[in-house]
């Protein structure tokens, strides 16, 4: 349900929130040091904004209500890649006033979309891209074989988990880590570790 939803969106910031002296330590090895940082600003002028919906709110608004908190609040690289996330996710379940398993998954596969979309990266190249590729296709493998909401959820986290470990392999093409090269490799991307981080944050609000 759209209130169900708010309810993850905002469960999704708290965790990020809980997490991100990890993330930043994540960054600071790799990157600047800030990811945990920006994503909190970004979250928490989400949860902000969230909080403003009318009860009957569709989930489509609030995701566009969602991407415009994003990007106003946070200048680093993941501003615009979780705005546009959000705006693309949103579009792909106008019709919808509830979730079902093929509808959350093609808010996965289109918040992952947007994030392509807007940054550029392949899959490959050390990035947020590593952990969402792999949690579309696990949803969607999910839902093919028959999954409810939750298994949809379950196998998502689990692909993104998969992609955010096979990160720490490969070496930076994308954002300020590239400029290590090779030294990239051995770390895991923080922005995968975020990933990770929100989908597992809905996965276990959606179970209680
Ligand atoms: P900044 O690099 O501006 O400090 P953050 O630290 O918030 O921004 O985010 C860094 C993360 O952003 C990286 O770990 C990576 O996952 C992601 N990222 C950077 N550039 C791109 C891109 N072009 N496409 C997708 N993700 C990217
Ligand atoms: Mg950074
Ligand atoms: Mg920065």
């Amino acid at each position: 349900t759209p209130a169900l939803f708010r309810t993850m969106m905002v469960a999704a910031g708290e965790r990020i929130s809980t997490e991100a002296d990890r993330l930043s330590a994540l960054d600071g090895v790799i990157g600047d040091g800030d990811h945990g940082v920006t994503m909190d600003i970004g979250w928490k002028a989400v949860r902000d904004a969230l909080a403003q919906s009318p009860e009957d709110e569709t989930i489509e608004t609030s995701c566009k209500r969602m991407a415009k908190a994003f990007l106003d609040a946070v200048g680093a690289s993941s501003g615009p890649l979780y705005a546009t996330a959000f705006l693309r996710a949103g579009t792909a379940v106008k019709d919808r006033l509830n979730l079902d398993a093929a509808s959350m998954a093609a808010w996965i596969e289109a918040a992952c979309e947007g994030v392509r979309e807007r940054g550029r990266a392949a899959p490959g190249d050390k990035t947020m891209v590593d952990a969402w590729v792999p949690a579309v296709e696990e949803a969607r493998g999910a839902v093919t074989g028959g999954a409810d909401v939750l298994g949809c959820l379950d196998a998502a986290c689990e692909g993104a988990e998969r992609g955010m470990n096979a990160t720490r392999d490969i070496e930076s093409k994308r954002g300020r880590s590239s400029k290590l090269g090779a030294r990239s490799v051995g770390h895991i991307d923080p922005g995968a570790a975020s990933t990770v981080v929100i989908l597992t944050a809905m996965r276990d609000t959606a179970r209680e």
